[in-house]
């Protein structure tokens, strides 16, 4: 199987349903016999961009290690799924200009979801002002104006919005096959 490379970006607020989608995508995928990688924007703080902030300063220079990684990868003919919040628009157009072989998933989910769910306990932390910065509480966020996707989260299901994913990557012909 000749595998073609491209680099999917998941961006949206914290909540918004990024890993979730993204995880789910690459198990059906590598079930497939596909060879994908994943950059989470928590892990690569952990590791790739240890120390740094969240000023726009820092979260582009993350941005661009994210972009650099996920470029030699998609080279190489990887599915490269990038899970980042990855606020700043012109920054995003700029890896989509590097990388060439993208895809924009912007994974939307109102504020009041993403602080209802809180998952990481992050927005109370962020209200109360224990973590500065915080994206969308005291940091902005710029909704992709022309994604190839969007996924309502909060209307639709994991898989639904998985599925969507799977569709587009089938009609630039990342990938073939029948998916249910
Ligand atoms: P992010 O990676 O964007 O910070 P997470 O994936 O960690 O967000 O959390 C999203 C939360 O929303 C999870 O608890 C998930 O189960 C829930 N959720 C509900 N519906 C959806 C959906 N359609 N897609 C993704 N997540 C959803």
């Amino acid at each position: 199987m000749q595998q073609k490379g491209v680099t999917v970006w998941f961006t949206g607020l914290s909540g918004a349903g990024k890993t979730t989608i993204g995880d789910r995508l690459s198990i059906y995928l590598r079930k497939l016999g596909y060879k994908v990688e994943i950059l989470d924007g928590d892990q690569v703080r952990q590791n790739l961009s240890q120390g740094l902030g969240f000023s726009k300063e820092d979260r582009d220079i993350n941005i661009r290690r994210i972009g650099f990684v996920a470029n030699l990868l998609t080279r190489n003919d990887v599915i490269v799924l990038v899970m980042a919040i990855s606020p700043y628009r012109e920054i995003r157009n700029e890896m989509r200009q590097l990388i060439g072989n993208f895809i924009e998933v912007f994974v939307n989910a109102p504020l009041t979801i993403c602080e209802q769910r809180d998952v990481k306990g992050m927005y109370q932390k962020a209200r109360s002002g224990e973590i500065k910065q915080f994206t969308a509480i005291a940091s902005p966020y710029e909704p992709p104006l022309s994604p190839e996707i969007e996924c309502k989260t909060d209307q639709e299901t994991i898989d639904e919005s998985v599925f969507k994913v799977l569709t587009k990557l089938q009609e630039q012909g990342y990938v073939s096959g029948e998916f249910q």
